[in-house]
């Protein structure tokens, strides 16, 4: 219900599959895009090669990660994330 919530979008993170970012966690170039949906052939096979990660697989319930580290899985939603 959050009118503004695409100012939290991150402009430093990919958002086109095939796009990576560097993790600020592990500091590999494994952060992709998180792409929620059914996935067609060509999102199989961009998931296939790492390109990008489902979002129905790694949800989690009151957050919605944008980008994702497949080495470490580490997510921009991670830091939102009230560990307390
Ligand atoms: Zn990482």
């Amino acid at each position: 219900m959050r009118e503004n919530s695409n100012d939290q979008r991150d402009e430093r993170w990919p958002r086109e599959i095939g796009d990576r970012a560097d993790c600020p966690e592990c500091g590999r170039r494994s952060v992709v895009p998180v792409v929620f949906g059914y996935p067609g052939s060509e999102l199989a096979d961009a998931y296939e090669r790492g390109d990008v990660v489902l979002g129905g697989c790694v949800i989690s319930p009151g957050y919605d990660p944008t980008v994702r580290c497949t080495a470490c899985n580490w997510s921009d939603a991670d830091r939102r994330h009230p560990e307390e």
